[in-house]
């Protein structure tokens, strides 16, 4: 499997809890590399405008507004497969449903503040990585 990058969010219910280091630990733990990284806030807009594909789904809204309520991690991992990689390590959206050691199992508080986000796939990582990160900034 060729070495890709894919876009992580560590999401305001964990950046309140203080665990992006616990966080982070996983991804190293897992092989993944963080290539590049910075915590900053989202404005609602924004976060609508990421989480676009969503627009028609009934919780939008709450999703927005959770994700514009405190400072988020945005982070470019690269490894081998790291799309693939990156949801294993992250677990199932719902952390009732995540395998044990998965980040949503032990980290998120329910399906919605579920701590990390991951691309799903390349083509939408290539998106996402270029939403938030300048060629300047990612140095590998
Ligand atoms: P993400 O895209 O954040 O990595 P995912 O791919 O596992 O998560 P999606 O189906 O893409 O899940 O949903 C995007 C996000 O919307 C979820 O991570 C979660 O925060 C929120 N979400 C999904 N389903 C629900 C729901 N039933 N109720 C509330 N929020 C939800
Ligand atoms: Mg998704």
């Amino acid at each position: 499997m060729a070495t890709e990058r894919t876009l992580s969010i560590i999401k305001p219910d964990a950046t309140r809890r203080n665990l992006t280091g616990k966080i982070n630990a996983k991804f190293e733990d897992a092989g993944l590399r963080i290539v590049a990284q910075k915590r900053i806030q989202l404005t609602k807009a924004q976060a609508e405008k990421f989480y676009a594909v969503h627009s028609a789904r009934p919780f939008f809204g709450e999703l927005t507004e959770f994700m514009a309520s405190g400072p988020v991690v945005v982070q470019v991992l690269e490894g081998e497969g790291a799309v693939l990689k990156n949801r294993e390590v992250m677990g199932a959206t719902n952390p009732k449903d995540a395998a044990p050691g998965t980040i949503r199992a032990e980290f998120a508080e329910s399906v919605g503040e579920n701590s990390v986000h991951g691309s799903d796939a390349p083509e939408t990582a290539a998106e996402e990585i270029a939403f938030f990160f300048s060629g300047l900034e990612l140095v590998g």
